[in-house]
């Protein structure tokens, strides 16, 4: 091995280097560990306090959530299903209390036959379907990453290590939709298993049915991979895939779902409980978090009281946010087609430096965003795509409105149009931000003022 080779590493090398020289200042693990704790606190004193969050897959989770995630329940061990007989250990029964209920309530938020709570993340959700569901050599189907597909369902992710062969589903360029005809071709051609949208690029509802009857034909099944949408599905405002022929859902309970990060698996048919289950345990999880689980509990049952509210207004924000840029010169995906039907905004920024750039000079501004692939990206264009992804989740938990998203819309067109000092628009944005910490649908604070019920 030549020294390069012996140092190689995956991490941002001058990252590291910076954290060991913290812990070479002092030989004191006190400090160190006071270190862990400093960072958090700028974290949350940025991030959590000053900055405007337009990450589409993050939301703030309710104070009940977030307390409930350093209970006491934390500490314990539960391997196994739900019941006396099904544990391993002892000492279970309010475990089993607080899971069934986290069971019973995701059910009932989605309106389905079977939920499973065990889940670290949604990429575990997709690998427990391609585990249940498929076999090595098998041909599927999934979106490419251009027009919004995600690595769960390509070479690189769970489909991946399950050695299934992979046919791209067919998108139309410019309308981000499938191209229904080509893909009843392919389909017919290939027959693939399973077909699996999982969209984090998502502006308008899936043609769910239509795909899951082509695929009937044959057997096969269509899974719907709602990482993103999960929170719009639960509130109706979305699509509803399981009542549509999707056979499962998968989904992030820390996305639109607004819960504690991690995953979550629904399904109606029973015949899917024995594969589904087996492979959560104990192929995927053993010890599953269950102060987690109390916290995705709590946040279904939020879901379940405000989540249509919630979730209309995070789509009336997206479609205001998307107007509002397009109005002020900076191009947004779906234009023609009312802007969006999520909480996402999909803007092209190539004339503005492209996504990477972009990005780096708006969270200058104090305003986060993600680079993103758009449909006339290749995927080698990943480290530097043309688009840039903004979503309107933590906005609207902190009680934002449509107007709002109008104000939004100015600090980014001062920045991207403009031509700004991202570092004085940046002050703006923080002042208008500092006022606004409380987070708004859940048990401790239902609605905003401004919501005359
Ligand atoms: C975010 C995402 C995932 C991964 O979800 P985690 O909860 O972060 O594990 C899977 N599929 C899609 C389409 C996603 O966007």
């Amino acid at each position: 091995m030549t020294e390069n080779e012996s140092q190689f590493e995956v991490h941002d090398k001058e990252a590291l280097a910076h954290a060991r020289s913290i812990m070479n200042a002092t030989e004191s693990p006190r400090a160190w560990a006071q270190e862990v704790i400093a960072a958090v606190k700028r974290n949350e004193a940025w991030r959590g306090e000053r900055c405007i969050n337009l990450l589409a897959p993050e939301a703030p989770t309710s104070p009940m959530v977030r307390a409930l995630l350093s209970s006491e329940i934390g500490t314990r061990a539960a391997e196994g299903h739900i019941g006396r007989v099904n544990r391993w250990f002892a000492g279970t029964q309010y475990i089993d209390e607080v899971e069934a209920l986290c069971v019973e309530l995701l059910k009932t938020a989605f309106r389905c036959n079977y939920a499973d709570h065990r889940l670290m993340g949604s990429m575990l959700g997709n690998m427990t379907v391609y585990h249940a569901l498929t076999q090595p050599g098998d041909v599927i189907m999934s979106a490419p990453q251009p027009f919004g597909g995600h690595s769960s369902n390509r070479y690189d992710g769970p489909a991946g290590t399950r050695g299934v062969k992979i046919v791209d589903v067919p998108f139309n360029m410019d309308e981000l939709e499938v191209d229904l005809e080509a893909f009843a071709k392919l389909a017919r051609q290939h027959k693939p298993k399973l077909v699996v949208m999982g969209m984090s690029m998502t502006l308008f509802p899936l043609p769910v049915r239509e795909m899951s009857e082509i695929i009937a034909e044959w057997g096969g099944k269509f899974i719907f991979d709602g990482a993103h949408q999960a929170g719009l599905i639960a509130g109706g405002q979305f699509q509803d895939p399981l009542n549509e022929g999707a056979a499962v859902l998968t989904g992030s309970a820390g996305k639109t779902f607004s819960g504690p990060q991690s995953g979550m698996i629904l399904w109606n048919d029973p015949l899917l409980t024995r594969p589904i289950a087996d492979t959560i345990f104990p192929a995927l999880a053993a010890t599953h978090q269950v102060n987690r689980v109390a916290a995705l509990a709590v946040s279904a049952a939020e879901m379940i009281e405000f989540g249509k509210f919630y979730m209309a207004q995070i789509v009336k924000n997206s479609k205001a946010l998307a107007k509002a840029l397009d109005e002020r010169g900076i191009p947004v995906l779906g234009a023609h087609k009312g802007y969006s039907q999520s909480h996402q905004v999909i803007a092209r920024v190539k004339q503005f430096g492209g996504g990477l750039e972009v990005a780096h000079r708006l969270a200058q501004a104090n305003i986060i965003t993600n680079k993103n692939l758009v449909p006339e990206d290749k995927p080698e264009d990943w480290d530097r795509p043309s688009g840039l992804r903004m979503g309107t989740i933590e906005a609207t938990r902190l009680g934002m409105n449509e107007a709002d998203m109008v104000t939004i819309a100015e600090f980014i067109a001062r920045v991207l149009v403009k031509g700004e000092d991202p570092e004085i628009v940046g002050k703006d944005a923080m002042d208008f931000r500092l006022p606004k910490q409380t987070l708004y649908y859940n048990f401790d604070h239902e609605y905003p003022a401004w919501v005359k019920m």
